[in-house]
């Protein structure tokens, strides 16, 4: 709630393209019209656009300070600050939940914006935990490129099987009638070699 005065957690959840960082910045922009000191960060790993600024997919930008873990955002938030605002939350440790809860605790506002989820619909990193915790929760929809439904998954549609694959072209939004667990080719490959029997001779 802009209205609210006081620390407390709101998290803005959902899968890829479904406009989580435009609402991050949505709101932080409010913060900063209502002359509010705001404090912007994101893990080191989203390099996909400028890495001193959150941009989302509608060319909305905010300056953002990067770093590698959640202690270092902790010692990076300035006396003063009263909004700290989180994007892709969910690359950072699970320290960056107690990190939250004790900014929380100090009068901060805190809000972040993460995937719930990754590819495989498992939930990611810290953001159970930071659901559990956070005051308020929103989640995002996407739009089903199948069927135009509202879309909660981020399905891989290229790529390995590592948990993160960087790059808006290996995915697409899905709802739960169009997902389908992907499996890498390659792999996919050996596991045929390997299970099928060899032939007496
Ligand atoms: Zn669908």
């Amino acid at each position: 709630m802009d209205s609210h005065r006081g620390g407390w957690i709101e998290i803005i959840a959902g899968g890829m393209f479904s406009g989580k960082s435009e609402e991050l910045i949505r709101r932080l922009r409010r913060a900063v019209i209502a002359r509010q000191r705001v404090q912007v960060f994101k893990p080191l790993i989203d390099d996909r656009f400028a890495t001193d600024e959150v941009v989302s997919r509608d060319e909305r930008r905010l300056k953002a300070v990067s770093i590698g873990t959640s202690a270092e955002l902790r010692a990076r938030v300035e006396i003063g600050v009263q909004v700290v605002g989180i994007d892709e939350i969910q690359f950072f440790d699970n320290g960056v939940v107690d990190v939250c809860m004790q900014l929380a605790d100090a009068g901060i506002r805190v809000i972040a914006a993460g995937l719930d989820q990754d590819y495989m619909r498992r939930p990611f990193g810290p953001m159970p935990a930071l659901l559990a915790v956070a005051e308020e929760v929103s989640k995002m929809h996407a739009v089903c490129v199948r069927c135009r439904g509202a879309a909660h998954y981020s399905q891989r549609v290229s790529g390995g099987n590592a948990q993160v694959e960087v790059g808006d072209t290996s995915y697409e939004a899905r709802c739960r009638g169009c997902y389908e667990r992907y499996t890498a080719e390659a792999e996919e490959d050996l596991a045929v070699q390997l299970t099928i029997p060899q032939p007496v001779s």
